[in-house]
């Protein structure tokens, strides 16, 4: 329950309003009801003085004969024909006569009230007890003159219960007025406090589920006063909140997406020095989990010194500290940033694998010295020959024939690592121009095989090509995907010794297809299988055998341009495994 009933602003408004109506409608009553009795009365006191008037006629002979006999016949007369009680007394007070009682045994009368009022003015009345009978009595006494001498009074008395009984049953009416008007009163006081309050109550129930994180809440402005204007705020405020809250996240997530791909390690500290956000490469490179790492100090999740007083120095200074340094295997780059913008004494740091870059300054170093050696055989190989021929040998034709032709060979193959190279770089830069055909796989496959069978035979190698005819056509430049078959058959012939053999395959699977040449040759270690398509690789670390280490590059790039990829599986001892993928120019035949 949202707020307790009796809190509700509904009986907040409705019950003083029905306390006020309660109020007024029981006061009216009470001062109608007063109304009414004292206008009753004053009604009663007239009419009991008209019958005294009346009675006071029949009085005056026998007041003067002092015939108390008549007196009391009197008295019971009248007050048999106006059902009243009547009294007759005396100018001093004594009762003469009097309806229902003794007149002996009753007190003086002068002065009563409404005895006083007769003798000073000719007439009084009284609603008072009455001593003699003891109940509440409506009194009205005339004064009875003659000749200027006042003889008497004669006083009638009705008892107030009768009138009593009659006002009661108009207070009930009136009672029953009253009550119905209230009982009205108070539905409307219900009502109205209803149809007021209803729009805040809603209003209430949708921001309190606002507040719960229920931000589509659609609440239609019912009213056009405060409170409608109060909803439609709400509303507005609402979708603010939920568009902002939208677009937080987005940026989070795009910044989530960002932290969780990058290479490179990101820790976040608090003002505390403690972990407050890690990404994944982070939690690899410190073998901890996100929520070992959360809210635990720095120095705990790190454990490498060396990178926890960067850390240290960037939140004693306040300052951006950058270190490099070797970490084991790795080399790393220390990036410790003060994040004070966000969070006074939080810091950021950034750890990152300068390893490569170090690894690629390796690759390059070595891919001079290959090209060194590589140049510096054949060019000693061809000072050797020329000294030999300027030594001596010119003067013997057939032996400087000999030397020559072994120049020759020496140039031609200086000639072919060159033309690689040179290939291998245009390939590299995007500047030999791929035209793409629709071609039979076969073209490519059997002239390059072909043109290698007569090195295949003087091997003794058995090379065979199996291209099964329902291959569809693939898309390619048929020179080109001819150097990437030489090179890989041309390997495979370099690395299988006599008696092994060779198998070019080709077949198709999901809109590719796959070329293979398989050996049974030397295989590839496997430590060194992974810088198999680097340039001037060679697993022969001695470079005794032919070949330059840029076939299997040339290959790769070429099938790379091609949309294709190439890779291998090999077994030391066992042989290899050498693929290359086209796009196939065509659906399968189903
Ligand atoms: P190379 O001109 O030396 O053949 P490649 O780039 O074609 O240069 O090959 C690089 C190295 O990969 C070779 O020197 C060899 O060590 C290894 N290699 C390539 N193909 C094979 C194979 N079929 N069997 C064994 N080793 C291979």
């Amino acid at each position: 329950m949202l707020i307790r009933a009796r809190n509700s602003i509904r009986w907040r408004i409705a019950i003083p309003y029905m306390l006020l109506i309660l109020a007024a409608v029981a006061s009216l009553s009470l001062y109608a009801a007063r109304l009414l009795r004292q206008t009753a009365i004053a009604q009663e006191k007239e009419q009991l003085l008209l019958e005294a008037t009346m009675v006071r006629q029949g009085l005056v002979a026998p007041l003067e004969s002092g015939d108390l006999a008549q007196l009391a016949t009197v008295a019971k007369q009248y007050a048999g024909l106006l059902g009243a009680r009547v009294t007759i007394v005396a100018p001093n007070g004594e009762v003469l006569a009097e309806s229902d009682n003794d007149p002996d045994g009753m007190r003086n009368h002068l002065f009563r009230p409404e005895i006083q009022q007769a003798l000073a003015g000719g007439q009084g009345s009284a609603v008072r007890a009455s001593d003699t009978l003891g109940v509440d009595m409506i009194y009205a006494a005339v004064r009875v003159d003659a000749g200027g001498r006042p003889l008497g009074f004669v006083r009638v008395a009705l008892p107030q219960r009768d009138l009593t009984r009659q006002l009661e049953g108009l207070g009930r009416a009136l009672l029953l007025v009253a009550l119905t008007a209230g009982a009205v009163a108070l539905l409307l006081a219900i009502g109205i406090a209803e149809s007021v309050t209803r729009p805040i109550r809603q209003l209430t129930v949708a921001v309190h589920r606002l507040v719960r994180g229920e931000l589509d809440q659609h609440l239609v402005r019912s009213t056009s006063d405060e409170v409608g204007q109060l909803t439609s705020d709400t509303m507005e405020m609402a979708n603010q909140l939920r568009q902002t809250i939208e677009d937080l996240n987005a940026e989070r997530g795009r910044l989530e997406a960002v932290l969780d791909n990058m290479a490179d390690a990101v820790i976040i500290t608090d003002s505390q020095g403690l972990v407050s956000l890690i990404n994944p490469a982070a939690q690899r490179l410190t073998h901890t989990g996100k929520s070992g790492a959360l809210g635990r100090s720095f120095a705990q999740v790190v454990r490498q010194h060396e990178v926890t007083s960067v850390w240290r120095a960037c939140v004693d200074s306040g300052e951006q500290h950058l270190e490099v340094m070797d970490l084991g295997d790795d080399l790393m780059q220390v990036v410790a940033t003060p994040l004070s913008s966000i969070e006074p004494g939080a810091c950021l740091v950034v750890l990152q694998d300068v390893g490569q870059v170090r690894r690629l300054e390796g690759m390059r170093r070595e891919f001079v010295s290959n090209i060194s050696h590589e140049l510096r055989t054949p060019l000693a190989s061809m000072r050797a020959i020329a000294d030999t021929l300027r030594d001596g040998a010119l003067d013997d034709p057939p032996a400087a024939a000999r030397f020559l032709s072994r120049m020759d060979g020496q140039i031609d193959s200086l000639t072919q690592m060159v033309e690689e190279l040179l290939e291998l770089s245009r390939i590299e830069s995007g500047q030999v121009p791929i035209r793409l055909e629709r071609v039979a796989v076969d073209r490519f496959v059997v002239p390059a095989v072909e043109r290698l069978l007569p090195q295949a035979e003087r091997s003794q190698l058995d090379l065979a090509v199996d291209i099964p005819g329902s291959l569809p056509l693939v898309l390619g430049d048929v020179q080109r995907l001819q150097q990437v078959v030489t090179n890989l058959v041309h390997n495979a012939i370099k690395f299988t010794a006599a008696g092994g053999s060779i198998r070019v395959h080709a077949d198709w699977a999901s809109e590719r297809v796959v070329v293979s040449v398989t050996d049974t040759g030397i295989g590839i270690p496997s430590e060194l299988q992974p810088r198999i398509f680097e340039r001037f690789f060679k697993a022969d670390r001695s470079r005794s055998t032919g070949g330059t280490g840029l076939g299997l590059a040339i290959a790769k790039h070429i099938v790379q341009a091609h949309g294709g990829r190439i890779w291998f599986e090999s077994e030391e001892g066992q042989g290899s495994r050498f693929h290359f993928s086209l796009l196939s120019a065509d659906k399968r035949p189903d």
